[in-house]
């Protein structure tokens, strides 16, 4: 099964990739995540990335794209089947993608976008802090850890808020993505493999959802 999880910052796309890595055996591809890894690492890919991710911009799709491209190409992917998470974000990716899944004779099963109210994402995205050793999500009153300062998934202790998480960031960068995202829902609408759900009910009763589309 080939899925994609696409939904505006703050959707949830983190949160849920989580739990469903837990039940199907997807490969988990969060494109945020690889630029993350790549700026920590100061990579060649990571100081490029950075001006554009510091700032809440999208990387150049031709940059996005050619990473997509190699990591879909290993063997893992076609043994697993995969889940994108935030990608693609604009038309050009889609149409980017569309190509290099039929160069690797894969299809995409579903198309899932958590759909959130703008002021809910940025009052979600003000308190959402990350463990530094695992990569778990958490937000500050909606999902705290359940032992306080203690990540659930490893126990460590070490948090950190995402520098574009800044209050004065989180604006220009949801403005920036439902522009781009609109077409993107478009052409998959248009293939009959886009299913939108309600991103605002609990986190549990949006993973059922999910459930409910991918099958059990
Ligand atoms: P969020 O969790 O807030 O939705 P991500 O972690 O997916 O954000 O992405 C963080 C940043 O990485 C984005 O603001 C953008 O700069 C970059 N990025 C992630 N995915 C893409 C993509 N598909 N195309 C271009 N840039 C991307
Ligand atoms: P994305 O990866 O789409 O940017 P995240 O999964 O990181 O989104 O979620 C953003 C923030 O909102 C996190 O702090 C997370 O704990 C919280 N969150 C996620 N889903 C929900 C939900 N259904 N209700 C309330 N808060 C949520
Ligand atoms: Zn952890």
């Amino acid at each position: 099964m080939n899925i994609l999880l696409m939904g505006l910052p703050g959707a949830g796309k983190g949160t849920q990739s989580e739990m469903i890595s837990t039940d199907y055996s997807l490969v988990h591809i969060a494109t945020g995540d690889i630029f993350r890894e790549a700026i920590k690492n100061e990579t060649e890919l990571g100081l490029l990335a950075k001006s554009y991710t510091d700032n809440g911009n999208l990387v150049p799709d031709d940059v996005t794209n050619s990473l997509v491209k190699e990591r879909l190409a290993q063997n893992d992917v076609s043994e697993n089947g995969f889940m994108l998470d935030g990608y693609p974000r604009t038309l050009n990716q889609a149409e980017a993608l569309d190509k290099n899944l039929n160069d690797l004779n894969e299809t995409l099963d579903a198309v899932i976008y958590i759909d959130v109210d703008k002021e809910v994402l940025k009052d979600r995205l003000s308190g959402r802090f990350i463990c530094r050793n695992c990569g778990a999500t958490y937000h500050k009153l909606y999902n705290p850890p359940k032992v306080e300062d203690t990540c659930d998934t490893c126990g460590s202790h070490d948090f950190y808020q995402r520098e574009d998480d800044k209050p004065e960031k989180v604006s220009h960068r949801i403005e920036l993505q439902m522009d781009s995202i609109r077409p993107i829902l478009e052409h998959y609408q248009d293939a009959g493999i886009l299913h939108q759900i309600n991103g605002e009910d609990s986190i549990e009763s949006v993973y059922r959802n999910i459930r409910g589309i991918l099958g059990e």
